[in-house]
């Protein structure tokens, strides 16, 4: 089934196809996103109106939609232009006062011809101690009460599509949703009594109540465990595709990882540990490594993907760790050329700074296999750089790193193994919606003998009182980092504050060392007024948020963030991180400027409480939403139409599991449960994951 069951076709058809929608509405439904009938069976409704009939509006409570059988009393049509034309009329109690604006006589008298019954629906107003309903938005024969529907769904609208209008496509579309094989693994439907997937869909277009509505009801959540399982059985496909994909046997024999075990100056954590050994044991099977290490700051990932590196370099071959920003790439040179002499491996930097002879040199030493582990930046992608034998590939700080980059990198050795380290911790749902074709090593456990972060939080007009303390810490020869204001996106503007207060702190701080390093110096600049920081020349680091991410001074205790209110919660834990790597306590000044928002506050006040990235990273999930937190479009993080990533995390777990042990007994989707998951692929539109595995 390398094409679109028959089945489905109806709901891939044309919009105009249903009844009641010509060329016109069809546009206008564009707006909703709605291209076909398949769209509209997955726009749900939002809220629902009662309408059940009540037998008198006395004694409800207005302002509420309500209906009634009344009967027509008198006409008082509109006798000044402008004023309305009411109608009165009488329920078994009291009487009501139907209002129209604009309306004609003729047809209102036919409408509601005087003496004769109707059943009427609307919202019930008081208006002068008089009961009211201004256009009311049902008025039918008794005898058509079934037109009248108990509960009306309210779906999103827009320009030119009423609800009238979307309700008749729902109902159009819903028509056209043909008998469905169960792709649901049966216990999960039992255990969560949910609806087969053509009843789910009646069930979220009827709505009954308010209960109806909310995500954790029955058949909402089928569907949104649906739209979960058709992106997790994509990425496990392309997962196990890719294993597929021949790699080759890195066996290293540990030699190399023993000599720098033996010398360094501390013990592993035991995450640590498993993570190298989850890692080898990947490049040891001959199949191609598609890992992500993830691992709050500070936890230590640069030694395990050091370690993976060596495995690489034992076992005869090469590897390389990419960094995002040249300073990130320096220093993991810097701090890694010390480990990789207890190895007796060679080490080397290739940045866009490499340039003529020095640059021809590396890449020369490169090609030959001299270089057994190479340090970059998104240099090492440029065309002329050649491995003699390539075998791993680590990117570090994978948020700063596209998707497409990881993909050129697979395209600089077929055979490559790629461990990916995330600086981030991201919730589990988004990390299964973003990496669910990865394998994961996670690093929860962080280095001992960390003193906490005091973090405070401290208005602008404190200024002065922070830089006495920070005076007094750097004469007692600590370090500090000042970050400065994210006044807008704009770089330029970000510089302007940067070197205004690197003047102001020069000043103010007297002969203190202070340094200032940018996004737009040139690198030289930057790597020198870096290694001046590292080296404790200089004992305040001035900075734009270039130092967000993996830089690590360990000396460097004090960590200053302005106008802190306008960063992320992530990137403020971030860049807190950058402090607290030492044996000595370490703090973080947030300085805001009032008034703080409710939400300023709150992630002041998260940060306060906690500094565990996985927490901070669930706060900032369920503040910001999941796109947010990604940070850019290019995430690949999917839009999911029914389900909701925030509040439905642990399905998304269940959808994850599920949809690899589905693959894992039926790779080819060929069993019977195998078919059903094709049609759900389908419907879901992740037709393109049924192609791979067509041609796999
Ligand atoms: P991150 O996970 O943020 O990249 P790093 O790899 O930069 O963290 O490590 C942070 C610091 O912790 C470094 O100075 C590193 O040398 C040190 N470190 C790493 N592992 C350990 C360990 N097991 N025990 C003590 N210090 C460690
Ligand atoms: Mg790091």
């Amino acid at each position: 089934m390398s094409s679109r069951p028959e089945i489905l076709f109806p709901l891939f058809s044309e919009l105009t196809k249903l009844p009641g929608i010509g060329e016109k509405t069809a546009i206008s439904f564009e707006a909703l996103k709605v291209f076909k009938p398949r769209d509209l069976i997955f726009t749900l409704p939002n809220s629902v109106i009662d309408r059940s009939l009540v037998l008198t509006v006395l004694g409800q409570l207005a302002p509420k939609t309500v209906s009634v059988l009344v009967c027509v009393k008198k006409h008082f049509p509109a006798l000044i232009r402008g004023k309305p034309y009411k109608i009165i009329v009488e329920d078994s109690q009291t009487s009501i006062e139907l209002i129209f604006f604009h309306a004609r006589g003729d047809y209102l008298a036919k409408l509601l011809p005087v003496g004769e019954r109707r059943l009427i629906s609307g919202k019930l107003e008081v208006f002068d101690n008089r009961a009211q309903i201004v256009h009311p938005d049902f008025i039918v024969k008794p005898e058509q009460q079934s037109e009248l529907p108990e509960f009306e769904a309210v779906y999103p609208l827009t320009a030119g599509i009423s609800s009238k209008v979307m309700q008749k496509a729902v109902r159009g579309a819903l028509a056209y949703v043909p008998e469905l094989p169960e792709w649901i693994e049966p216990s999960i439907i039992t255990s969560k009594k949910w609806p087969d997937f053509g009843s789910a869909l009646d069930m979220v277009h009827r709505p009954q109540s308010l209960a109806d509505i909310y995500s954790d009801a029955p058949a909402r959540e089928r569907l949104a465990y649906d739209e979960f399982f058709a992106h997790q059985l994509t990425k496990a496909i392309a997962r196990s595709q890719a294993r597929f994909l021949a790699g080759r046997a890195t066996v290293g024999k540990g030699h190399l990882q023993d000599l720098v075990w033996k010398k360094l100056p501390y013990k592993p954590t035991s995450a640590q540990v498993r993570s190298i050994a989850e890692i080898c044991s990947d490049m040891k099977v001959p199949r191609r490594m598609n890992r992500l290490l993830q691992g709050d700051v500070g936890a230590g990932k640069t030694l395990v993907g050091f370690m993976a590196l060596l495995h690489a370099v034992e076992a005869g071959g090469q590897g390389v760790l990419m960094a995002p920003t040249e300073i990130l790439a320096r220093q993991h040179f810097e701090s890694l050329r010390l480990i990789a002499a207890y190895a007796g491996v060679t080490l080397e930097l290739l940045t866009g700074s490499d340039k003529g002879s020095g640059r021809k040199l590396k890449l020369a030493n490169l090609a030959s296999g001299e270089i057994q582990i190479l340090v970059g930046t998104h240099a090492v992608f440029q065309k002329g750089v050649e491995f003699h034998d390539l075998r791993l590939a680590i990117i570090d700080e994978q948020h700063r790193f596209g998707v497409n980059q990881r993909m050129a990198l697979g395209a600089k050795g077929i055979m490559v193994d790629v461990l990916v380290m995330t600086a981030t911790p991201i919730p589990r749902s988004l990390e299964l919606a973003q990496y669910g074709d990865m394998d994961v090593s996670i690093l929860d456990e962080k280095p001992p003998g960390r003193k906490p972060i005091t973090t405070a939080a401290v208005p602008l007009s404190r200024l002065a009182e922070v830089v006495g303390k920070l005076r007094s810490a750097i004469e007692a020869g600590k370090q500090a980092y000042w970050v400065c204001p994210l006044v807008e996106e704009s770089e330029v503007i970000d510089l302007t504050a940067a070197e205004e207060r690197f003047k102001f702190l020069r000043a103010a701080l007297d002969d203190a060392r202070v340094g200032l390093v940018h996004g737009q110096m040139p690198s030289s600049e930057k790597d020198a007024a870096m290694a001046d920081f590292v080296a404790g020349r200089t004992q305040v680091l001035v900075a734009t948020t270039v130092i967000e991410v993996g830089v690590d001074v360990p000396n460097a205790t004090i960590m200053v963030i302005e106008r802190a209110e306008n960063f992320g919660l992530a990137q403020l834990h971030q860049l807190r991180g950058r402090v607290g790597r030492g044996q000595a306590a370490s703090t973080c000044l947030l300085i805001y400027q009032p008034p703080l928002s409710q939400y300023g506050e709150r992630r002041m006040n998260i940060l306060r409480e906690s500094e565990d990235g996985f927490y901070i990273s669930e706060k900032d999930l369920q503040m910001r939403g999941a796109g947010d937190v990604i940070g850019t479009a290019q995430s690949g993080l999917p839009r999911f139409k029914v389900a909701d990533i925030e509040k439905q995390a642990s399905l998304m777990a269940t959808a994850h599991e599920d949809a690899r042990l589905l693959l894992y007994k039926d790779p080819a989707l060929t069993s019977l449960r195998g078919h059903a998951a094709r049609h759900l692929l389908w419907l879901m539109e992740q037709d393109k994951s049924i192609r791979l595995i067509t041609v796999g």
